[in-house]
C-alpha cells in the first residue's frame, strides 16, 4: 500500500504525498481491525442471515429464498457481504464463517418447512474457497443431521469461476452434494467466461441470470437473456432472474419464458423473522406482481 501510494503520489506530480500515504495507511490499519473484529464477530452473535424471496413470475408465489450474511457491528452499523467476505477468504476465517452461514440457513430451512407448509428452499451462497476445505460435502452432511433440515430444502449457490479454474475433488463434492438431494444453482450466470462447456459436465439445477444483464437497457442484453432462457430450456435447467427491480423487467422475462424472479420488486432481503411470517399460499403472499 504504502509504495503504491508514493508511486501514485510521484506520478500526480503535486505535493499531496501526505496525503495519500496517510490515508492508505489508515485504510490498510482499518482492514487488521475489521479483520479482529470479524474474527469475534461470530462468537459475539454479531452475524445475521437475511433471506430474500424467490417468487414464480406468474403468480408471485414465494418458492424460497436466498440467505444473504449481514454484520451487525456496534460501531458500524450493518456491514454488507462486499465489504468482509473477501477478508474472511483471505484470512481463512470463511470457514468458521460459513460454517456458522451452513447451521443458520438449515436451522431456518427446517422451521420454513415445518409440517404441512409448502416447500420454501433456502439457497446458501458458498464461495470458491469454501470447497477447498476437505470434507465440505461431510460437513453439509453434518449440518443437515444436527439441524433436522433435509436435503430438499436447501441448495447451493456457487459462481462460475469455481468450475472454471477447475480444482481437484470440485466435481467430486458437487456431485456428492447433488446426490445427497441438494440443488446446485449457478450464481451471477454469464458474468464469468464464455467456457459454456462446463455446463454439461458438472451437475446444475439452476442458472441465475445476473442482475447486469436484467437492469441494463441495451438491447444486446435483452437478446443474451433470452439466450440464456433457451440454454437453461435445452438442457433442462431451471433459471432465476436477479436484480429484478420493475414490472417492465418482470412483463418482459416471463414474455421470454422465465420462471422465476428475484429482486427488490418483490422484495429487500428481510430478517429472519420476517420471512417466517411471510404467507406463502398462492393468492395472499402480499407481494404485487
Ligand atoms: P449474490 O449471491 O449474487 O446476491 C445477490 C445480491 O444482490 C445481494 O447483495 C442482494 O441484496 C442484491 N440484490 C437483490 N435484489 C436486488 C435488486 O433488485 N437490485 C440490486 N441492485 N441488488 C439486489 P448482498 O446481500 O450485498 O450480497 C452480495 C454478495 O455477497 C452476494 O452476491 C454473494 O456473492 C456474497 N454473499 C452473501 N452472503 C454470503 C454468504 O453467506 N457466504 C458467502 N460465501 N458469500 C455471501
Ligand atoms: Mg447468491
Ligand atoms: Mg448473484
Ligand atoms: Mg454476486
Amino acid at each position: 500500500y504504502a509504495d503504491s501510494a508514493m508511486y501514485l503520489a510521484k506520478r500526480s506530480g503535486r505535493n499531496d504525498f501526505r496525503f495519500y500515504s496517510k490515508d492508505l495507511t489508515a485504510s490498510a490499519e482499518e482492514r487488521l481491525t475489521l479483520e479482529s473484529e470479524l474474527r469475534r464477530a461470530i462468537e459475539r452473535g454479531e452475524l445475521e442471515l437475511h433471506y430474500q424471496p424467490k417468487v414464480h413470475l406468474q403468480n408471485g408465489t414465494i418458492f424460497g429464498s436466498e440467505a444473504l450474511l449481514r454484520w451487525r457491528h456496534p460501531k458500524r452499523g450493518m456491514i454488507p457481504p462486499d465489504q468482509f467476505i473477501r477478508i474472511a477468504e483471505e484470512t481463512g476465517l470463511i470457514t468458521e464463517l460459513g460454517h456458522w452461514v451452513l447451521r443458520e440457513a438449515c436451522e431456518t430451512a427446517t422451521e420454513l418447512n415445518a409440517d404441512g407448509l409448502p416447500l420454501h428452499k433456502v439457497a446458501i451462497n458458498l464461495s470458491a474457497r469454501e470447497f477447498q476445505c476437505q470434507d465440505l460435502s461431510k460437513t453439509v452432511a453434518d449440518c443437515l443431521e444436527m439441524t433436522g433440515c433435509r436435503a430438499e430444502w436447501i441448495e447451493i449457490e456457487i459462481t462460475e469461476s469455481l468450475l472454471l479454474n477447475e480444482k481437484d475433488g470440485t466435481l467430486e463434492t458437487l456431485s456428492r452434494l447433488r446426490s445427497m438431494g441438494i440443488s446446485i444453482a449457478i450464481d451471477d450466470f454469464g458474468t464469468g467466461y464464455s467456457a459454456l462447456n462446463y455446463l454439461s459436465r458438472y451437475p446444475i439445477d439452476t442458472l441465475k441470470i445476473d442482475r447486469s444483464f436484467i437492469n441494463s437497457t441495451n438491447k444486446s442484453s435483452a437478446e443474451l437473456v433470452k439466450a440464456i432462457l433457451s440454454i437453461a430450456r435445452c438442457l433442462g435447467q431451471n433459471v432465476v432472474a436477479e436484480g429484478v427491480e420493475t414490472v417492465g423487467q418482470a412483463a418482459f422475462l416471463a414474455a421470454n419464458g422465465c420462471e422465476a424472479a428475484q429482486g427488490f420488486l418483490y422484495s429487500r432481503p428481510l430478517p429472519k423473522s420476517e420471512i417466517m411470517r411471510l404467507p406463502r399460499r398462492v393468492g395472499d403472499t402480499g407481494l404485487t406482481v
